[in-house]
């Protein structure tokens, strides 16, 4: 056909769970709350849904979209989905009614699956909502039974092939601005991440890997636990992260791999069976979304644990930047290496310029994991996505002679002070080693003398109080002094966004209302 790449099918996540059931059907695929599927009952189970799905009128590109945490049934309807030719479309399990009914409505989901938990939210909202089949896990008054959907579907007889460019998953991104957005990855985008991954960590067929971090999350589903079941590997499903529980299912179920952030990986070094814990069977752990500190790092390769790491986020499917396990790899403090063979990344200007190595400037990503647009929104692909393909992640980052990419900031919460850019993380990072501040937060507030005025936010320690000079002193011998805070707000906690970030917005309405520095 012409003007068309012609893509092998094992593109197609519906194919990746069968084509172990054909091979190594009595293997162990999945394991959750004490229940082991192997690759055959997974894919048993897959197939009925799938059959049921279509047979309650999910067409092909039609959204099916699930509620809940971490669960078998997550992963069953994501690659029934698959199997039917549908998106899958995974919600964040902390969000409000109203929350949830604008992304239902935005991707125009036909069937929601969700946990018996959670109905409730859902059926404050159902007026709001255009959903015509509901499916509770756990079974709840109203919905169907997901046990009894599954137990009256047959077997699908022909499964629909995706193409690469069919999106198989809309994921939501938290967005710390605005109304989220749907990343829309494909099945490429899906395979394209999980070969990245297999380049760079090495997954095997005998790997167990742990997840507790949340499946709705592009970094809970995609950098360990898609690879492992691709590769025929054991998943270890954790309905919720507990530390201690952690560690005792590291141990009892001999787990070799484990993605987390670095505040899961903190939690547990910080537990009293952690000193006692038999972490020898962990090859090693995967941080994302934020570098690994040295600290933690010692303390880990204490135990004689090491850690890989990767920046990326969900419009990259995650993977972009990579430190794979070998110590030669690593630096400390860096995002990653730009050593992925399918991943492009440059850093750009505000005229989308390369900058010269050293500088400062927004990391771009270009390759086959990059996600198709957003859905239903042009204007945010577009903004997003220039006429080069190169996605603009509004990172700014500063890469070092060999090629390692370190993460300064976030490009919208750069504050120009009398003409200089003033990067928040940094100053933050040195703010937040005075012993009175508990949290701090920068944000550049208007200023009718230096245009931003660099305005540190700040939560006290218990019983301890800052002034304004004091934190200009304590910070004077480590940043220049345009980027001393010029103003001090206080408050009792920073808000932050269900997966943690700093609403910086809503701290620039609260304060940004007086507008003149001393
Ligand atoms: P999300 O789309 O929710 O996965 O968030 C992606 C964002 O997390 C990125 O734009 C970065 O700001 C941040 N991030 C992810 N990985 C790293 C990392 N290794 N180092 C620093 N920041 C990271």
């Amino acid at each position: 056909m012409a003007g068309r790449v012609v893509v092998p099918d094992s593109m197609d996540l519906g194919s990746w769970i069968a084509r172990r059931a054909a091979i190594i059907p009595d293997h162990p695929a999945l394991t959750f709350d004490g229940e082991t599927l192997t690759f055959a009952e997974f894919q048993r189970r897959i197939d009925l849904l799938a059959e049921r799905l279509v047979d309650g009128g999910v067409a092909h590109g039609d959204r099916v979209a699930y509620l809940g945490p971490n669960h078998s049934a997550f992963l069953v309807a994501l690659f029934a989905c698959a199997r039917a030719g549908a998106t899958f479309v995974p919600l964040n399990f902390r969000l409000t009614g109203p929350e949830l009914a604008y992304i239902l409505d935005d991707c125009g989901a036909t069937t929601l699956i969700a946990d018996a938990s959670l109905t409730g939210v859902v059926d404050d909202v159902r007026a709001d909502i255009d959903v015509q089949r509901f499916i509770a896990v756990g079974g709840a008054d109203g919905w169907e039974n997901f046990d009894d959907v599954l137990a009256s579907g047959v077997p699908v007889a022909d499964p629909v092939f995706a193409d690469a460019e069919d999106v198989a998953v809309i994921m939501y991104t938290s967005g710390t601005t605005g109304r989220p957005k749907g990343a829309m990855l494909t099945h490429g985008n899906l395979f394209w991440n999980n070969i990245n991954a297999l380049l760079s960590f090495d997954t095997v067929s005998t790997d167990i890997t742990y997840t507790a971090a949340p499946l709705f999350h592009i970094g809970g589903l995609n950098v360990t636990t898609l690879v492992t079941l691709q590769k025929g590997g054991h998943v270890i499903l954790s309905g919720a992260f507990d530390p201690t529980q952690t560690l005792a299912d590291i141990e009892k179920y001999r787990v070799t791999t484990m993605f987390g952030v670095p505040a899961m990986f903190l939690f547990m070094s910080q537990v009293p069976a952690f000193v006692t814990a038999d972490l020898s069977s962990l090859r090693y752990l995967i941080c994302g979304g934020a570098p690994v500190p040295e600290p933690l790092m010692r303390t880990y390769a204490d135990r004689g644990v090491t850690f890989a790491q990767g920046y990326g986020l969900t419009e990259t499917a995650p993977l972009a930047l990579v430190m794979g396990i070998d110590e030669s790899e690593k630096k400390i403090g860096a995002a990653g290496n730009r050593v992925l063979p399918l991943s492009n990344v440059r850093l750009v200007d505000a005229t989308n310029a390369e900058v010269a190595p050293g500088q400062p400037g927004e990391i771009c990503v270009r390759g086959p994991q990059v996600m198709v647009g957003y859905w239903d929104n042009p204007g945010a692909t577009d903004a997003a996505i220039d006429d080069d393909g190169w996605f603009h992640t509004g990172d700014v980052g500063r890469e070092d002679e060999d090629g390692y990419v370190y993460v300064i900031d976030r490009v919208k919460d750069m504050v120009i002070s009398g003409g200089e850019n003033v990067y928040p993380a940094e100053v933050e990072s040195v703010l937040y080693s005075h012993p009175a501040v508990a949290e701090v937060a920068i944000v550049g507030l208007p200023d009718d003398k230096w245009g931003e005025a660099v305005t540190a936010v700040v939560a006290t320690a218990p019983g301890e109080t800052v002034t304004l000079e004091e934190l200009r002193e304590f910070a004077a011998d480590r940043l220049a002094r345009y980027k001393l805070p010029l103003r001090l707000e206080f408050i009792d906690a920073l808000p932050r966004n269900p997966s943690g970030k700093v609403l910086k917005f809503a701290l620039r309405d609260r304060f940004g209302a007086e507008n003149t520095t001393a």
